[in-house]
């Protein structure tokens, strides 16, 4: 029979779901770029509860459908994208937040709650949530657990994998796994939400999550700078470091070429692209707008009292700290600002002390095996995080880009994804970031956890190491 008919027949009506071509489309694709060959889901499944994604995860088991995972859609590594034949399970109903407390201070929430309404609840009860990014309007809480999303303030805050307490997962057979745990000690046995945490809907689907909440900050300061040099780059990380202490909460470097695209294009940046040769984004949130005021003016002056700062400019209001952030963000929107059609966009780390050897090393592999080869880099360099933009005009050079770059993170012993996790579309470079050993775990794992292979399919791990 029709493994659609044969799903259809045994769900159970009460599950909401379409199979209007409308819908389907809706799901077909997440942030990455249209590829050539795409797969319709047969039927988006749209469950409210962890009990109606267990009944969906049950008739799939027993009609064994492929079932994809669907939070917001904005992944940039093609983990959502439906496999052929398979339905899409999206978590778009299981929106809201459960719970904010206040002494524990964490939020409960449901998996398709959007990052910016945890962000609203966490300041509605005047605490902070430590994870942000600019999709943060359409981005899931599952998403970012099942992708362990990173963005802007890690340096201070950690991962997303870092903010979770309590986890609840529906497993592949629908068994319902839940430890909606809000103790920051708890031994009690293994700790299974970090199996299920960054394995990109591969393992077991993510309905429930308790995080964690920490206090508003009082004060922000905001300083954009140029320096000349990598190495004063480093001086200047050292010196923040030291004197900002955990209140250092972002320290974002854009290597001149990407500065100087954003700051022609926008028009946004009060500083000239003449001004170095590495531009950083340097942000500070503490308790006490007075003193910590004056700890950073301070630490500025210490900075060009040294010769570490070339030039500067403090942000004076909110609206100008968050017109240097656009300047960070432009990233985005490369493409449009380029002028230049597609771009390959990475994610990957590098050691840190490394990070200026991986764009020369980059910039003269991508010029000697690409035709018109060149890349921008920035990135968040405390975290050991570049980004690079490559343009790709004719649309035909992405395999070749992508070679040439991750060949260059192997051969330093970098990682193949930092924040945006493997995907469909960077499996095949597993193995340039993890050892035979650990991916025949790996696998051994997935087949103990979905021994049908229901969830995900085709996504993270290598077939030719299964
Ligand atoms: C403008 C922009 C800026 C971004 N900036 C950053 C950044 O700074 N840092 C960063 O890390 N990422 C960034 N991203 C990437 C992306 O937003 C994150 O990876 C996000 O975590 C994906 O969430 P989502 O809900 O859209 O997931 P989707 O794209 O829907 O899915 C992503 C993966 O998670 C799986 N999945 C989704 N929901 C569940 C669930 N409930 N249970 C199990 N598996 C599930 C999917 O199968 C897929 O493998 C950015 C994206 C955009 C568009």
């Amino acid at each position: 029979m029709n493994p659609l008919v044969q799903f259809l027949e045994h769900l159970p009506p009460h599950i909401p779901h379409s199979v209007d071509e409308f819908d389907r489309r809706r799901h077909l694709r997440d942030f990455t770029l249209p590829r050539a060959v795409e797969h319709l889901p047969l039927l988006v499944a749209y469950p409210r509860d962890a009990d109606q994604v267990a009944a969906v995860m049950k008739t799939a088991s027993a009609c064994g459908i492929h079932v994809v995972p669907q939070g917001g859609l904005t992944g940039m590594a093609g983990g959502a994208l439906p496999s052929a034949g398979s339905i899409a399970l999206s978590l778009e109903k299981m929106r809201g937040i459960e719970e904010v407390d206040t002494f524990a201070n964490t939020v409960t929430v449901l998996a398709g709650t959007p990052l910016q309404a945890v962000q609203q609840a966490a300041q509605g009860a005047d605490r902070f949530f430590g994870v942000d990014f600019g999709s943060r309007g359409s981005c899931t809480i599952g998403g970012m657990l099942a992708n362990n999303a990173g963005g802007n303030r890690v340096l201070r805050y950690g991962m997303t994998r870092d903010q979770v307490l309590g986890l609840e997962v529906v497993l592949a057979d629908g068994t319902i796994i839940s430890n909606m745990n809000k103790m920051i000690k708890n031994n009690a046995g293994y700790d299974l939400r970090n199996l299920f945490i960054g394995s990109e809907g591969t393992l077991g689907i993510i309905t429930r999550a308790v995080l964690r909440l920490f206090p508003a900050p009082r004060s922000s300061n905001t300083l954009l700078c140029a320096v000349d040099g990598i190495d004063q780059v480093h001086r200047l990380l050292a010196l923040a470091r030291g004197a900002l202490g955990a209140q250092l909460s972002a320290f974002e470097v854009m290597w001149q070429d990407f500065y100087a695209i954003t700051h022609d294009v926008t028009g946004r940046s009060p500083l000239s692209p003449e001004a170095g040769t590495h531009f950083i984004l340097l942000e500070a949130l503490g308790s006490d707008e007075q003193a910590d005021g004056m700890i950073f003016a301070r630490f500025a002056e210490q900075a060009f009292e040294q010769g570490i700062l070339q030039d500067a400019v403090q942000a004076q209001s909110l609206s100008d700290a968050e017109s240097f952030w656009r300047i960070r963000d432009s990233s985005g929107e490369l493409s449009h600002l380029w002028g230049k059609g597609a771009v390959v966009n990475f994610d990957v780390s590098v050691p840190v002390a490394r990070a200026e050897e991986f764009v020369t090393l980059c910039r003269e592999a991508l010029a000697r095996d690409i035709p018109g080869g060149e890349a921008v880099f920035f990135g968040h360099l405390a975290d050991s995080n570049m980004h690079l933009a490559v343009p790709d005009p004719s649309g035909q050079q992405r395999e070749a880009i992508c070679r040439t770059v991750y060949a260059t993170v192997r051969a330093m012993a970098g990682s193949v994804s930092a924040e945006h996790g493997i995907g469909l579309d960077k499996r095949q470079y597993l193995h340039y970031s993890r050892s035979e050993a650990e991916i025949a775990l790996m696998w051994r794992l997935k087949q103990m956890l979905d021994p049908q292979g229901l969830l995900n399919p085709g996504k993270v791990l290598p077939e030719s190491l299964a």
